[in-house]
Protein backbone atom coordinates (compact mmCIF):
# COMPACT_ATOMS: atom_id res chain seq x y z
CA UNK A 1 0.00 0.00 0.00
CA UNK A 2 0.96 3.54 -0.62
CA UNK A 3 0.87 6.43 1.61
CA UNK A 4 -1.86 8.75 1.05
CA UNK A 5 -1.17 11.69 -1.34
CA UNK A 6 -3.72 13.73 0.73
CA UNK A 7 -3.26 13.60 4.44
CA UNK A 8 -6.55 12.27 5.90
CA UNK A 9 -7.19 14.08 9.27
CA UNK A 10 -9.08 13.50 12.73
CA UNK A 11 -11.67 16.23 12.17
CA UNK A 12 -11.30 19.47 10.26
CA UNK A 13 -13.57 21.96 9.81
CA UNK A 14 -15.99 21.23 6.41
CA UNK A 15 -17.35 25.09 5.13
CA UNK A 16 -20.78 25.09 2.87
CA UNK A 17 -21.12 28.26 1.23
CA UNK A 18 -23.85 30.05 4.06
CA UNK A 19 -20.48 31.13 6.16
CA UNK A 20 -19.48 33.05 3.30
CA UNK A 21 -22.90 34.46 3.07
CA UNK A 22 -23.12 35.87 6.80
CA UNK A 23 -19.44 37.21 7.19
CA UNK A 24 -20.03 39.52 4.01
CA UNK A 25 -23.63 40.42 5.39
CA UNK A 26 -21.30 41.58 8.73
CA UNK A 27 -19.04 43.23 6.70
CA UNK A 28 -21.37 44.86 4.66
CA UNK A 29 -23.27 46.24 7.29
CA UNK A 30 -20.70 47.27 9.39
CA UNK A 31 -21.34 45.03 12.22
CA UNK A 32 -17.65 43.73 12.94
CA UNK A 33 -18.06 43.69 16.22
CA UNK A 34 -19.38 42.01 19.49
CA UNK A 35 -23.24 43.03 18.59
CA UNK A 36 -25.33 42.52 15.44
CA UNK A 37 -27.87 39.74 13.91
CA UNK A 38 -25.31 36.59 13.28
CA UNK A 39 -25.33 36.80 17.32
CA UNK A 40 -28.71 37.31 17.67
CA UNK A 41 -29.84 34.23 15.51
CA UNK A 42 -27.38 32.20 16.38
CA UNK A 43 -28.62 32.43 20.09
CA UNK A 44 -32.18 31.61 19.18
CA UNK A 45 -31.62 28.98 16.66
CA UNK A 46 -28.96 27.15 19.65
CA UNK A 47 -31.46 27.71 22.32
CA UNK A 48 -34.44 26.38 19.72
CA UNK A 49 -31.82 23.44 18.61
CA UNK A 50 -31.05 22.45 22.13
CA UNK A 51 -34.23 23.29 24.23
CA UNK A 52 -32.12 25.24 26.85
CA UNK A 53 -34.34 29.05 27.58
CA UNK A 54 -31.54 31.35 27.07
CA UNK A 55 -27.39 31.11 25.76
CA UNK A 56 -24.83 33.56 25.39
CA UNK A 57 -22.59 33.40 22.74
CA UNK A 58 -18.77 33.38 24.17
CA UNK A 59 -15.25 33.68 22.52
CA UNK A 60 -14.96 29.83 23.11
CA UNK A 61 -15.99 26.79 25.46
CA UNK A 62 -13.58 27.44 28.09
CA UNK A 63 -14.72 30.98 28.37
CA UNK A 64 -18.17 29.52 28.74
CA UNK A 65 -16.96 27.17 31.18
CA UNK A 66 -14.88 29.66 33.14
CA UNK A 67 -18.16 31.92 33.88
CA UNK A 68 -20.18 28.43 34.57
CA UNK A 69 -17.99 27.54 37.16
CA UNK A 70 -18.18 31.66 38.46
CA UNK A 71 -22.50 31.84 37.93
CA UNK A 72 -21.99 28.19 39.97
CA UNK A 73 -20.67 30.36 43.05
CA UNK A 74 -17.31 28.57 42.85
CA UNK A 75 -14.91 29.89 45.48
CA UNK A 76 -11.28 29.92 46.31
CA UNK A 77 -10.60 26.33 47.95
CA UNK A 78 -13.85 24.58 47.20
CA UNK A 79 -13.86 21.12 45.86
CA UNK A 80 -15.22 20.18 42.09
CA UNK A 81 -15.54 17.25 40.89
CA UNK A 82 -14.81 16.64 37.45
CA UNK A 83 -14.91 14.04 34.68
CA UNK A 84 -10.87 12.43 34.70
CA UNK A 85 -11.03 11.64 30.81
CA UNK A 86 -11.40 14.95 29.20
CA UNK A 87 -9.32 17.98 27.84
CA UNK A 88 -7.78 20.02 30.08
CA UNK A 89 -10.45 22.83 29.52
CA UNK A 90 -12.66 21.56 31.53
CA UNK A 91 -10.45 21.37 34.61
CA UNK A 92 -8.89 24.87 33.96
CA UNK A 93 -11.47 26.93 34.75
CA UNK A 94 -11.57 25.27 37.99
CA UNK A 95 -8.30 26.68 38.77
CA UNK A 96 -8.67 29.64 37.47
CA UNK A 97 -10.98 30.44 40.41
CA UNK A 98 -8.32 28.83 42.27
CA UNK A 99 -10.36 25.74 43.44
CA UNK A 100 -9.75 22.33 43.96
CA UNK A 101 -10.65 19.61 41.45
CA UNK A 102 -11.16 16.05 42.45
CA UNK A 103 -11.18 13.83 39.24
CA UNK A 104 -14.01 11.37 39.06
CA UNK A 105 -12.39 7.87 37.66
CA UNK A 106 -14.29 6.62 33.85
CA UNK A 107 -16.25 4.00 33.52
CA UNK A 108 -16.04 1.46 30.53
CA UNK A 109 -19.94 1.60 28.99
CA UNK A 110 -19.52 5.33 27.66
CA UNK A 111 -16.21 5.89 28.29
CA UNK A 112 -17.38 9.14 30.74
CA UNK A 113 -17.66 10.03 34.49
CA UNK A 114 -18.35 7.01 36.54
CA UNK A 115 -21.39 7.23 38.75
CA UNK A 116 -20.00 5.30 41.12
CA UNK A 117 -17.40 6.67 41.06
CA UNK A 118 -19.44 9.64 42.04
CA UNK A 119 -21.16 8.23 44.71
CA UNK A 120 -17.93 7.41 46.37
CA UNK A 121 -16.31 10.85 45.87
CA UNK A 122 -19.12 12.46 47.75
CA UNK A 123 -18.70 9.94 50.70
CA UNK A 124 -15.60 11.44 50.94
CA UNK A 125 -15.82 15.18 50.14
CA UNK A 126 -19.84 15.59 51.05
CA UNK A 127 -19.29 19.42 51.09
CA UNK A 128 -19.01 19.53 47.21
CA UNK A 129 -21.24 21.87 45.62
CA UNK A 130 -21.05 21.28 41.70
CA UNK A 131 -20.11 18.60 39.06
CA UNK A 132 -18.72 19.30 36.12
CA UNK A 133 -19.43 15.90 33.39
CA UNK A 134 -18.06 15.47 30.26
CA UNK A 135 -19.30 14.00 27.03
CA UNK A 136 -16.37 12.44 25.96
CA UNK A 137 -16.08 12.55 21.91
CA UNK A 138 -19.70 12.68 21.40
CA UNK A 139 -21.41 10.08 23.89
CA UNK A 140 -23.89 11.32 26.27
CA UNK A 141 -22.63 10.60 30.23
CA UNK A 142 -25.23 8.29 32.31
CA UNK A 143 -27.19 11.48 33.15
CA UNK A 144 -30.07 9.17 35.28
CA UNK A 145 -27.08 8.12 37.49
CA UNK A 146 -24.72 11.10 38.10
CA UNK A 147 -27.82 13.67 38.02
CA UNK A 148 -30.05 11.31 41.08
CA UNK A 149 -26.33 11.36 42.94
CA UNK A 150 -25.84 14.84 42.09
CA UNK A 151 -29.63 15.50 43.46
CA UNK A 152 -28.71 13.37 46.45
CA UNK A 153 -25.89 15.62 47.56
CA UNK A 154 -27.26 18.93 46.87
CA UNK A 155 -25.15 19.33 44.28
CA UNK A 156 -25.50 20.98 40.82
CA UNK A 157 -23.99 19.55 37.49
CA UNK A 158 -22.26 22.01 34.84
CA UNK A 159 -22.25 19.62 31.48
CA UNK A 160 -19.49 20.22 29.20
CA UNK A 161 -20.79 19.68 25.86
CA UNK A 162 -18.44 20.84 23.72
CA UNK A 163 -17.63 17.94 22.27
CA UNK A 164 -21.49 16.08 21.78
CA UNK A 165 -23.50 19.43 20.36
CA UNK A 166 -26.30 17.87 18.31
CA UNK A 167 -26.10 14.34 20.59
CA UNK A 168 -28.95 12.53 22.63
CA UNK A 169 -29.78 11.24 25.88
CA UNK A 170 -33.34 9.85 26.20
CA UNK A 171 -34.69 11.60 23.27
CA UNK A 172 -33.00 15.06 24.83
CA UNK A 173 -30.45 17.09 23.50
CA UNK A 174 -27.15 17.13 25.34
CA UNK A 175 -26.04 20.57 27.20
CA UNK A 176 -29.27 20.74 28.95
CA UNK A 177 -28.54 18.11 31.78
CA UNK A 178 -26.36 20.87 33.56
CA UNK A 179 -27.69 24.35 35.39
CA UNK A 180 -24.85 25.90 33.34
CA UNK A 181 -23.95 24.16 30.18
CA UNK A 182 -21.16 24.44 27.45
CA UNK A 183 -20.57 24.28 23.56
CA UNK A 184 -18.02 24.37 21.82
CA UNK A 185 -17.33 25.78 18.20
CA UNK A 186 -13.32 25.41 17.87
CA UNK A 187 -12.08 24.21 14.89
CA UNK A 188 -12.26 20.33 15.13
CA UNK A 189 -15.95 20.31 16.80
CA UNK A 190 -18.93 18.46 14.78
CA UNK A 191 -19.47 22.35 13.83
CA UNK A 192 -17.43 25.25 13.91
CA UNK A 193 -16.98 28.67 13.79
CA UNK A 194 -13.28 28.70 13.43
CA UNK A 195 -13.67 29.96 17.27
CA UNK A 196 -16.41 29.95 19.71
CA UNK A 197 -18.07 28.84 22.37
CA UNK A 198 -21.93 29.04 24.24
CA UNK A 199 -23.29 29.41 27.48
CA UNK A 200 -26.38 27.58 27.79
CA UNK A 201 -29.08 27.44 31.10
CA UNK A 202 -32.93 27.68 32.04
CA UNK A 203 -31.75 30.30 34.46
CA UNK A 204 -32.68 34.08 32.71
CA UNK A 205 -31.57 35.63 35.70
CA UNK A 206 -27.65 34.33 35.72
CA UNK A 207 -27.74 33.92 32.41
CA UNK A 208 -28.24 37.89 32.68
CA UNK A 209 -25.16 37.85 34.79
CA UNK A 210 -22.68 35.78 32.17
CA UNK A 211 -23.89 38.20 29.60
CA UNK A 212 -22.62 41.31 31.53
CA UNK A 213 -19.57 39.51 32.52
CA UNK A 214 -18.60 38.91 29.48
CA UNK A 215 -18.65 42.26 28.38
CA UNK A 216 -16.28 43.71 31.32
CA UNK A 217 -19.06 44.23 33.06
CA UNK A 218 -20.26 47.52 31.76
CA UNK A 219 -22.99 48.74 33.93
CA UNK A 220 -26.21 50.91 32.94
CA UNK A 221 -24.65 54.38 32.88
CA UNK A 222 -23.61 57.25 30.81
CA UNK A 223 -20.55 56.24 31.27
CA UNK A 224 -18.32 53.33 31.79
CA UNK A 225 -19.33 52.18 35.22
CA UNK A 226 -18.09 48.64 37.25
CA UNK A 227 -19.49 47.09 40.11
CA UNK A 228 -18.13 43.91 39.26
CA UNK A 229 -14.88 42.17 37.85
CA UNK A 230 -15.28 41.77 33.89
CA UNK A 231 -14.20 39.44 31.46
CA UNK A 232 -13.70 39.98 27.35
CA UNK A 233 -15.18 36.88 26.73
CA UNK A 234 -18.20 37.98 23.42
CA UNK A 235 -18.28 36.27 20.57
CA UNK A 236 -17.83 38.42 17.74
CA UNK A 237 -20.44 38.71 14.81
CA UNK A 238 -18.36 37.21 11.87
CA UNK A 239 -17.53 34.06 14.08
CA UNK A 240 -21.28 34.01 14.71
CA UNK A 241 -21.92 34.20 10.83
CA UNK A 242 -19.52 31.15 10.57
CA UNK A 243 -21.51 29.29 12.96
CA UNK A 244 -24.75 30.57 11.46
CA UNK A 245 -23.83 28.97 8.36
CA UNK A 246 -22.95 26.03 9.90
CA UNK A 247 -25.87 25.51 11.77
CA UNK A 248 -28.35 24.01 8.92
CA UNK A 249 -25.39 21.07 8.99
CA UNK A 250 -24.95 19.73 11.91
CA UNK A 251 -27.42 16.77 11.28
CA UNK A 252 -25.52 16.27 8.04
CA UNK A 253 -22.02 16.23 10.06
CA UNK A 254 -23.34 13.76 12.43
CA UNK A 255 -25.05 11.22 9.30
CA UNK A 256 -21.19 11.58 8.47
CA UNK A 257 -19.62 11.01 11.44
CA UNK A 258 -21.98 8.04 12.30
CA UNK A 259 -21.33 6.25 9.16
CA UNK A 260 -17.85 6.37 9.44
CA UNK A 261 -18.01 4.88 12.65
CA UNK A 262 -20.31 1.91 11.63
CA UNK A 263 -17.89 1.42 8.65
CA UNK A 264 -15.28 1.24 10.97
CA UNK A 265 -17.30 -1.46 13.73
CA UNK A 266 -18.07 -3.27 10.68
CA UNK A 267 -14.36 -3.47 9.23
CA UNK A 268 -12.63 -4.29 12.48
CA UNK A 269 -15.56 -7.31 13.49
CA UNK A 270 -12.80 -9.96 13.18
CA UNK A 271 -10.14 -8.21 15.16
CA UNK A 272 -9.67 -8.07 19.03
CA UNK A 273 -10.78 -4.79 19.35
CA UNK A 274 -13.64 -3.02 20.18
CA UNK A 275 -15.14 0.72 19.41
CA UNK A 276 -15.96 3.44 22.04
CA UNK A 277 -19.38 2.34 23.29
CA UNK A 278 -22.58 3.91 23.75
CA UNK A 279 -25.99 2.55 25.27
CA UNK A 280 -28.05 2.23 22.32
CA UNK A 281 -31.34 2.23 24.16
CA UNK A 282 -30.75 5.60 25.78
CA UNK A 283 -27.74 7.11 23.93
CA UNK A 284 -27.75 8.76 20.67
CA UNK A 285 -23.86 10.21 20.71
CA UNK A 286 -22.85 12.55 17.36
CA UNK A 287 -20.40 10.16 16.52
CA UNK A 288 -17.56 13.47 16.62
CA UNK A 289 -14.82 11.17 16.81
CA UNK A 290 -14.33 7.04 16.32
CA UNK A 291 -11.78 5.37 18.78
CA UNK A 292 -10.71 1.87 19.05
CA UNK A 293 -9.58 -0.46 22.41
CA UNK A 294 -7.50 -2.87 21.40
CA UNK A 295 -8.51 -6.30 23.77
CA UNK A 296 -5.99 -6.89 26.52
CA UNK A 297 -4.71 -10.15 25.28
CA UNK A 298 -4.02 -8.35 22.24
CA UNK A 299 -1.99 -5.95 23.01
CA UNK A 300 1.90 -5.91 22.57
CA UNK A 301 3.81 -4.14 25.33
CA UNK A 302 3.92 -0.85 25.35
CA UNK A 303 5.21 1.94 28.08
CA UNK A 304 4.82 5.32 28.36
CA UNK A 305 6.34 8.21 30.21
CA UNK A 306 5.48 11.63 30.26
CA UNK A 307 6.66 12.70 26.76
CA UNK A 308 8.13 9.71 25.05
CA UNK A 309 6.70 5.88 24.06
CA UNK A 310 8.41 2.33 23.99
CA UNK A 311 6.67 -0.30 22.38
CA UNK A 312 7.69 -3.89 21.17
CA UNK A 313 6.08 -5.19 18.37
CA UNK A 314 4.74 -8.77 18.53
CA UNK A 315 3.43 -10.84 15.94
CA UNK A 316 -0.88 -11.39 16.33
CA UNK A 317 -0.46 -8.32 19.02
CA UNK A 318 -0.41 -4.50 18.37
CA UNK A 319 -0.51 -1.11 20.44
CA UNK A 320 -1.84 2.36 20.11
CA UNK A 321 1.46 4.10 19.65
CA UNK A 322 2.36 1.13 16.48
CA UNK A 323 -0.71 1.95 15.13
CA UNK A 324 -0.39 5.32 15.48
CA UNK A 325 3.50 5.31 14.15
CA UNK A 326 2.26 3.32 11.08
CA UNK A 327 -0.75 6.17 10.55
CA UNK A 328 1.79 8.68 10.42
CA UNK A 329 3.86 6.61 7.77
CA UNK A 330 0.62 6.38 6.02
CA UNK A 331 0.08 10.45 6.33
CA UNK A 332 -2.90 9.62 8.44
CA UNK A 333 -3.69 11.64 11.34
CA UNK A 334 -4.67 9.66 14.68
CA UNK A 335 -4.22 10.28 18.38
CA UNK A 336 -3.76 8.91 22.04
CA UNK A 337 -7.28 8.81 23.99
CA UNK A 338 -7.61 12.06 26.09
CA UNK A 339 -4.65 11.50 28.67
CA UNK A 340 -6.79 11.27 31.99
CA UNK A 341 -6.38 14.47 34.13
CA UNK A 342 -5.37 12.72 36.83
CA UNK A 343 -1.86 11.14 35.07
CA UNK A 344 -1.09 15.22 34.10
CA UNK A 345 1.95 16.47 35.52
CA UNK A 346 0.18 19.62 36.29
CA UNK A 347 -2.94 18.38 38.07
CA UNK A 348 -0.87 15.40 40.01
CA UNK A 349 -1.54 17.14 43.41
CA UNK A 350 -5.44 16.92 43.64
CA UNK A 351 -7.33 14.14 44.58
CA UNK A 352 -8.70 11.30 42.02
CA UNK A 353 -11.35 9.00 43.18
CA UNK A 354 -12.09 5.46 41.28
CA UNK A 355 -15.12 3.50 41.95
CA UNK A 356 -14.04 1.12 44.71
CA UNK A 357 -11.87 4.47 46.58
CA UNK A 358 -8.67 2.85 45.84
CA UNK A 359 -6.90 5.23 43.76
CA UNK A 360 -3.35 3.30 43.62
CA UNK A 361 -4.81 0.60 41.98
CA UNK A 362 -4.87 0.10 38.24
CA UNK A 363 -8.31 2.81 37.17
CA UNK A 364 -10.23 2.52 34.31
CA UNK A 365 -8.99 5.64 32.61
CA UNK A 366 -5.31 4.91 32.63
CA UNK A 367 -6.76 1.45 30.98
CA UNK A 368 -8.99 3.09 28.33
CA UNK A 369 -5.67 5.49 27.71
CA UNK A 370 -3.30 2.82 27.57
CA UNK A 371 -5.22 0.37 25.32
CA UNK A 372 -7.41 2.77 23.10
CA UNK A 373 -6.75 5.52 20.34
CA UNK A 374 -8.71 7.92 18.37
CA UNK A 375 -9.13 7.11 14.61
CA UNK A 376 -8.73 9.18 11.40
CA UNK A 377 -12.68 10.20 12.03
CA UNK A 378 -13.01 13.65 9.56
CA UNK A 379 -16.38 13.73 7.58
CA UNK A 380 -14.89 14.06 4.43
CA UNK A 381 -13.02 10.90 4.08
CA UNK A 382 -13.92 8.49 1.44
CA UNK A 383 -15.15 5.14 1.99
CA UNK A 384 -11.74 4.13 0.00
CA UNK A 385 -9.61 5.82 2.37
CA UNK A 386 -11.80 4.65 4.85
CA UNK A 387 -10.97 1.04 3.60
CA UNK A 388 -7.22 1.66 3.83
CA UNK A 389 -7.26 2.68 7.58
CA UNK A 390 -8.74 -0.67 8.17
CA UNK A 391 -6.54 -2.58 6.44
CA UNK A 392 -4.06 -0.37 7.85
CA UNK A 393 -5.11 -1.06 11.56
CA UNK A 394 -5.72 -4.69 10.07
CA UNK A 395 -1.69 -5.09 9.51
CA UNK A 396 -0.77 -4.05 12.60
CA UNK A 397 -2.26 -7.46 14.10
CA UNK A 398 -0.06 -9.27 11.25
C1 LIG B 1 -12.84 21.65 22.91
C2 LIG B 1 -13.19 21.38 24.30
C3 LIG B 1 -13.33 22.41 25.24
C4 LIG B 1 -12.90 23.83 24.99
O1 LIG B 1 -13.50 24.48 23.99
P1 LIG B 1 -12.75 25.73 23.30
O2 LIG B 1 -13.84 26.33 22.48
O3 LIG B 1 -11.63 25.16 22.49
O4 LIG B 1 -12.27 26.64 24.37
C5 LIG B 1 -13.78 22.11 26.51
N1 LIG B 1 -14.04 20.84 26.87
C6 LIG B 1 -13.87 19.81 26.02
C7 LIG B 1 -14.20 18.44 26.50
C8 LIG B 1 -13.43 20.04 24.72
O5 LIG B 1 -13.24 19.01 23.89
Amino acid sequence: MKPFEKRVWLSTPTMHGGEMKYITQAYESNWMSTEGENLEKIELEICKKTGCKYGVPLSSGTAALHLAIKLAGVKQGDNVFCSDMTFAASVNSIIYEKANPIFIDTEYDTWNMDPVALEKAFELYPDTKVVVVVNLYGTPAKYDEICAVAQKYGAIIIEDAAESFGALYKGKQTGTFGKYNVLSFNGNKIITGSSGGMLLSDDKETVDRARKWSTQSRENAPWYQHEDIGYNYRMSNVIAGIVRGQLPYLQQHIDQKKAIYERYKEGFKSLPVTMNPYDADTMTPNFWLSCLLINKDAMCKQERSDTDSFFISEKGKTCPDEILKVFEQYNAEGRPIWKPMHMQPVYRDYAFVTANGNTSEKNVGEDIFHRGLCLPSDNKMTVEEQDKIIEIVRSCFE
